[in-house]
């Protein structure tokens, strides 16, 4: 295969900057890709929570000069460093007045910052001209999300005849439907693009300015993080309003699920938990859920079923129906262990529920990544309520830790768990379509009934759990395929008439 070129674009990866999984994506995918032989490099802002003494960092000799329409030329210094335990280049945008607050999108208050626009518009722009400064000529730009999707946008238009771009193809990955970066229409004119743009074909949306649209409608093939996300933005219930839109482009979208970090999340090495195990020795196992209730103040039983749930508390994650269904879930034998924080509602309530249900109910509000581990490997049952799910972490790392899932069927989670068949004895979870307190009520209680009256399916199904793979060199692997398929694409469009 040929070597490509291949320039990722992203407002957060890890280790760097997170808010969600795009930050995950932009760590891991460029590292595999690098170990399957690709030149490939990363653009991201210097927000000012990144140190650049912590990661090294050395400036380029020279600015960067960004064209921001109306507003004029603005200049920037660029530092490099590389991905952490890798060779895989990226340079980080240092602009104080766009990147020198702490917060990477939103105030205090949880409000978007007003400047969103120009800081993003600044980030698209300044990936193009970074590829033009340092003389690479990608075959493949990768944006992602809303914060990076006017970068088709401007290849197809204002660098539509730069010899620089003549053979490049645009990537556009969707991780979230939700946010799409809606602004007033006077964007445009720091975009700098023609305002026959400004259609409801293209930009426009309600009279805004839609990036996501113009993404979609502009890259050369899209994807989001998951087949079975793929097919639900389509829908007006997963949509967002844009699903219209994502229709008319369906022949150019594509779903790819994520992977996981495989040396982090691993029962037989993993530094925070009390004893390892692997799907052929299981004693650990039982060891870590001892640890677990004695961490949550729950008696110290080996014959009862502990459920987990490690979540962002919020509207997405059906938190909500978890809430309206405890009363009945609490009536079985069993114990559950949350954490979590999100809505404040959510706080108080799950706070209240350990006073209610003491013996049975322990929670903690906070973000903790050791804790999160610990879960995983003390419990028997992990619980995702999901409303909507473009791929879903946890469920893999459930997987993984012989966890056994219990899903709504949405998104990703569908893709990545195989529902319990009680006559063939196959699956990998448990799962139910309709997101309502009774089905979640009923599903945890036939995940119960199946612990407490079919050890050895419930064993079965741990062992098949333990031995699936979700692997970021699977997902570079696809990610390869789409991009020769924009490849020929944008060199079909070339040679047309
Ligand atoms: P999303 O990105 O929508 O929040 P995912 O399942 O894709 O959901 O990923 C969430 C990640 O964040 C998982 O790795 C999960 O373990 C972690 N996480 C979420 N909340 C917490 C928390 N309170 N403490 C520790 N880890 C958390």
């Amino acid at each position: 295969m040929k070597k490509l070129r291949i320039m990722l674009v992203a407002s957060e990866a890890v280790p760097f900057a997170k808010t969600g999984g795009l930050a995950d994506v932009a760590g891991a995918l460029p590292k595999a890709l690098k170990e399957l032989g690709h030149d490939v490099r990363i653009v991201m802002p210097r927000y000012g929570s990144i140190n650049p003494h912590q990661y090294n960092l050395k400036s380029l000799p020279r600015p960067l000069g960004v064209p921001m329409g109306i507003l004029g030329e603005q200049w920037c210094a660029v530092l490099e460093g590389k991905l952490p335990n890798s060779h895989v280049p990226i340079y980080f945008l240092e602009h104080i007045l766009h990147y020198g607050r702490q917060a990477l999108y939103n105030d205090a208050n949880g409000v978007g910052f007003l400047d969103n626009d120009n800081r993003f518009i600044f980030l698209s722009r300044a990936s193009l001209q970074l590829c033009k400064m340092l003389h690479f000529a990608p075959d493949i730009v990768h944006a992602n999300d809303w914060h990076t999707s006017v970068v088709p946008l401007l290849l197809n238009t204002l660098y539509r005849y730069d010899p620089n771009f003549q053979h490049t193809a645009s990537i556009l990955t969707v991780h979230n439907m939700q946010y799409q970066g809606l602004f007033y229409k006077g964007a445009m004119d720091v975009l700098g693009i023609d305002w026959k743009h400004f259609n409801m074909h293209e930009l426009e949306w309600h009279d805004h300015v839609n990036f996501l649209k113009g993404g979609i409608c502009h890259a050369t093939l899209w994807n989001t993080v998951s087949q079975g996300y793929a097919e639900e933005i389509q829908t007006s219930q997963y949509g967002y309003g844009l699903e219209g839109v994502a229709r008319h482009h369906a022949s150019t979208l594509r779903g790819i699920i994520n992977g996981i970090d495989y040396t982090t999340w691993n029962p037989e090495t993993d530094k925070h938990i009390t004893a390892h195990y692997s799907e052929t020795h299981l004693s650990g196992k039982h060891t870590c859920k001892r640890t677990l209730q004695r961490i949550f103040g729950l008696p110290e039983r080996d014959n009862v079923p502990v459920f987990g749930i490690i979540s962002r508390l919020v509207d997405q994650k059906g938190i909500d129906v978890l809430a309206e269904s405890m009363t009945g879930i609490m009536s079985y034998d069993i114990q559950f262990v949350m954490l979590g924080t999100g809505e404040s509602w959510a706080h108080d309530y799950f706070s209240h529920c350990t006073t209610v249900w003491p013996e049975k109910f322990g929670c903690y509000i906070g973000y903790d990544e050791a804790l999160a581990h610990q879960i995983e490997a003390g419990c028997d049952f992990y619980v995702m309520p999901s409303r909507f799910e473009p791929c879903g972490l946890n469920q893999l790392y459930s997987l993984r830790y012989g966890t056994l899932p219990i899903i709504r069927s949405t998104g990703g989670l569908k893709d990545t768990v195989e529902n319990f068949h009680e006559k063939r004895g196959t699956g990998t979870g448990f799962c139910f379509d309709d997101l309502n307190a009774h089905a979640l009520y009923n599903t945890i209680g036939w995940a119960v009934y199946t612990w407490y009256n079919n050890p050895t399916a419930y064993k079965t199904m741990q062992k098949n759990a333990m031995k699936k793979r979700f692997t970021w060199e699977d997902s570079a692997r696809k990610y390869l395929e789409m991009y020769d398929e924009a490849i020929v694409l944008k060199r079909t469009e070339l040679h047309a008439p």
